[in-house]
């Protein structure tokens, strides 16, 4: 009996590893200090395990974004021209294969608020919407990333993850939906053997600061967006 037990234990443990190493990864949207909002246009990708920016501290959430449950319902926004026409942003990807993780927990104490569209690395990142590129910055947990926002900059469309950019990428650069912007890759904390893009939508405040805003899950909006095929 007493085997019996301490082999279910090992399976239990085993698993708790694997679930783990399956998980871990995925920053939240916005969590750049506005200290670092200067920094240059483009910085190179960092080896894993170093960075050339100081650990973020805790993000700058309004209240409204930081209670779990308070990111915007889809369909109370659905009607937004800028929101309804969205291109899901991965190449060669069907809605179908899409997953809901919005509600993921992360470490226990945040929401993931984004969805991860797993592709395999160099897979085009296409433009979800026009607008413009608002901010190109790397993070220790996004990595590689793109901030952009529609054109009424009344929504922010967050890219993570990104193995490079497209090339001749620059801040203010006005984009077309389906633009290539960059390349699925696994920068930042996403698993080396899972590259995926970490997309997150937020609303804007008033003040339009591109790390800061209300989450809205994206997976309504795109588990019924044509393909980008
Ligand atoms: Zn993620």
């Amino acid at each position: 009996m007493k085997s019996v037990l301490l082999f279910l234990a090992g399976v239990l443990v085993g698993a708790n590893v694997v679930y783990f190493l399956v998980r871990r990864d995925c920053p939240a949207p916005a969590m750049a200090p506005p200290a670092l909002s200067v920094a240059p246009v483009t910085q190179p990708v960092m080896p894993p395990g170093t960075s050339a920016l100081p650990p973020a501290p805790a993000p700058a959430r309004t209240p409204v974004a930081s209670s779990p449950g308070a990111a915007l319902p889809a369909s109370a926004i659905a009607t937004t021209p800028a929101i309804a026409g969205l291109l899901l942003p991965v190449a060669g990807i069907a809605p179908r294969q899409l997953t809901d993780t919005f509600g993921d927990d992360r470490q226990g104490t945040r929401r993931h608020e984004a969805l991860d569209i797993m592709a395999a690395r160099g897979t085009p990142v296409l433009a979800a919407s026009d607008g413009k590129v608002a901010k190109l910055f790397t993070s220790v947990r996004g990595g590689l990333t793109i901030y952009e926002f529609d054109p009424a900059s009344t929504y922010c469309y967050y890219y993570a993850h990104l193995d490079r950019y497209a090339n001749g990428l620059v801040e203010g650069q006005a984009l077309k939906r389906g633009d290539v912007i960059g390349y699925v890759g696994s920068t930042g904390d996403a698993s080396p053997d899972a590259p995926h893009l970490h997309f997150a939508i937020f609303l804007l405040g008033p003040e339009k600061q591109w790390w800061k805003g209300t989450p809205i899950n994206p997976y309504p909006l795109l588990a019924s967006a044509s393909g980008s095929r």
